[in-house]
């Protein structure tokens, strides 16, 4: 039966979709809220393989365990749930963890193209290593570096305004 594989496969791509808006929403008002003192390793220079930032993505681990145990126990669309959740951490990390951040045992910065605009989309959410001002909290989506620069001058302008 072709539904047996198109729901679950809708299931798994709908949740990856959800969870970059759900990510981006709790990047900017979670981790740079009342959340800074995990995120707040992550954008200064730590020390050894590890960072605060990093239990983040143990959360995560833990919600797609209990996505995979109610699936399993009571009803299976969450079990494809957490095969999506699943998926979104593996471009999270393919992206993010690696292609921005090279924490991975080889070096490779994209060139052109879309993951070109990824990384300095991230790199540019960098430029500010404090909580507030920061642009760019996706981390699949990304505008266009242009824009993200007239933003980021833009927080600066109001912050020097402020002071
Ligand atoms: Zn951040
Ligand atoms: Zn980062």
């Amino acid at each position: 039966m072709i539904g047996s594989v198109l729901v679950p496969l809708a299931i798994v791509l709908a949740t990856a979709v959800a969870m970059e808006l759900a990510a981006a929403w709790i990047h900017e008002h979670v981790m740079h809220g009342w959340g800074w003192g995990w995120h707040r390793s992550h954008h200064e220079e730590t020390e050894g393989h590890f960072e605060r930032n990093d239990l983040y993505a143990v959360l995560f681990a833990v919600v797609a365990v209990a996505l995979f145990a109610v699936g399993s126990l009571w009803w299976e669309p969450v079990w494809w749930m957490g095969v999506g959740l699943c998926f979104y951490g593996v471009i999270y990390f393919f992206v993010h963890d690696g292609l921005v951040h090279q924490r991975w045992p080889f070096r490779h910065v994209p060139k052109r193209g879309y993951l070109r605009r990824l990384y300095q989309a991230h790199r540019l959410h960098h430029a500010v290593e404090t909580r507030e001002g920061a642009v760019s909290f996706g981390f699949v989506f990304a505008p266009p570096v242009a824009t993200l620069r007239a933003q980021l001058r833009e927080n600066l302008r109001a912050r020097e305004a402020a002071e």
